[in-house]
């Protein structure tokens, strides 16, 4: 069988990975605590097929086709169900921006329509404000912990190995090649190719290497209402863009969360950065604004309780794009990291580009937007990362 591969990290992209690769190469996945339990089990599983660029759409696209798909292939639900969604406008040269996105989703096959408030067909929606928005019938939600589970189960099924309670020490590096890893308790595996993602904490294994990736983790957060009976079901993603909030339904609750300026950065090597199922403390410095924007967007939220707080680190870049292939400085290394708060629904693209990637030594399409060979190491110093996540993360938006 093909090359082996050492993966490291057992979130969505690693084990995206693992599912695409499994039967083409010999496949060992290495996790340090348990699957999902850096950020992937955070995510609020949202999944949305279009995105601002044709590349980066027809990645996230392919997550329509393989997730019910993968359902039927396991045995294991994803909690994968089509709701649609709408991005919001508050501004008229936003919707120059949401044309443009309109008609390349209609290229790809997509059926996104661009609407004026009072078409938007939320109840209890608070449309004051709002100039129009974008329609898309394809958004999605998914759950992140059962969608890993079911990349696992069929990663196994077709002959990947998958450890966890296995950490990675450092790279093997022998003149400018990676020949494998050296784990915490001094034994070595060697591989003929090794694919780095262990997102927030590959940078570090990187950099020992002699890697410069410009990641950064921050704090991201959201929250879950209590149950609210008048909600329609299922309730479509919004985006509301000018006031950097997302909103989705969950079991008759809402999950609301957003992308600030000034986002807070979080040390992925401070004292809990190792512990597994981390999450951070409620920050209401930094939500308030989303809270007050969700009331003001969907005033019955008055009346409604917050259940649950969720704050829990996520990888940025620079240019709030992905870090994804070939290291260009050191055969045998690849890397996909720093997903920008989009890692669950890119684990399908990511996962399969990279695999043939892998498979063929060299890119399946023109991947360069988001080709891990723009990294300037300049951009990678740790007091200009920081500095980025004033912009970088409101930048999704
Ligand atoms: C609050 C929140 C909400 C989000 N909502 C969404 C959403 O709605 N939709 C969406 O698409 N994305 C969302 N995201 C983003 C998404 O969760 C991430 O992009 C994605 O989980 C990243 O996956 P990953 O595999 O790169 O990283 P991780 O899930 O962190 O996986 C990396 C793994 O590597 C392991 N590891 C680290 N170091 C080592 C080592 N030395 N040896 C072995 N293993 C190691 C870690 O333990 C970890 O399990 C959200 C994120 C947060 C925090």
């Amino acid at each position: 069988m093909g090359k082996s591969v050492l993966i490291i990290g057992g979130g969505a992209i690693g084990l995206g990975l693992a599912y695409h690769l499994a039967g083409r190469a010999e496949v060992t996945l290495l996790e340090r605590n348990q699957l999902t339990s850096g950020t992937s089990w955070h995510a609020a599983g949202i999944v949305g097929p279009l995105r601002a660029t044709p590349n980066m759409t027809k990645i996230a696209m392919y997550a329509g086709e393989l997730f019910p798909k993968l359902e039927e292939e396991t045995g294991l639900s994803t909690g994968y169900r089509v709701t649609g969604g709408y991005w919001l406008a508050r501004e008229e040269a936003r919707m120059d921006e949401l044309h443009r996105i309109a008609s390349l989703g209609r290229h790809f096959g997509l059926t996104p329509s661009i609407v004026t408030p009072d078409q938007i067909e939320v109840p209890g929606l608070n449309t004051g404000g709002l100039v129009g928005g974008l329609k898309v019938a394809e958004d999605a939600n998914v759950n992140p912990v059962d969608l890993c589970m079911a990349y696992a189960k069929g990663a196994r099924a077709k002959g990947a190995q998958i450890c966890e309670g296995v950490q990675v020490k450092r790279l093997l590096v022998e003149n400018g090649t990676c020949k494998g890893v050296e784990l915490a308790d001094g034994s070595e595996i060697h591989a003929d190719t090794v694919a780095l993602c262990a997102g927030a904490w590959s940078r570090k294994l990187a950099q020992e290497a002699g890697v410069a990736l410009p990641l950064q983790a921050v704090e991201h957060m959201y929250v879950v209402t209590e149950v609210m009976p008048q909600l329609p079901q299922p309730f479509p993603v919004l985006r509301d863009l000018e006031r950097w909030i997302y909103v989705k339904g969950d079991a008759g609750k809402l999950v609301i969360g957003g992308f600030e300026p000034d986002a807070q950065v979080w040390d992925a090597y401070g004292p809990s950065g190792d512990r597994p199922f981390l999450e951070l403390p409620e920050n209401w410095e930094q939500f308030t604004p989303f809270m007050e924007a969700a009331l003001e967007l969907i005033p019955a939220l008055e009346q409604t309780g917050i259940q649950h707080f969720m704050n829990g680190p996520e990888s940025f870049t620079n240019d709030t794009r992905p870090m994804i292939g070939r290291v260009p400085e050191m055969d045998g290394l690849y890397v996909a990291a720093g997903m920008n708060s989009v890692g669950i629904m890119s684990s399908a693209g990511v996962g399969r580009v990279l695999a043939d990637w892998i498979e063929e030594d060299s890119a399946p399409m023109d991947l360069w937007e988001v080709d891990v060979a723009r990294a300037d190491p300049l951009a990678a110093a740790a007091d200009h990362m920081e500095a980025r996540m004033a912009e970088a993360v409101a930048d999704n938006f």
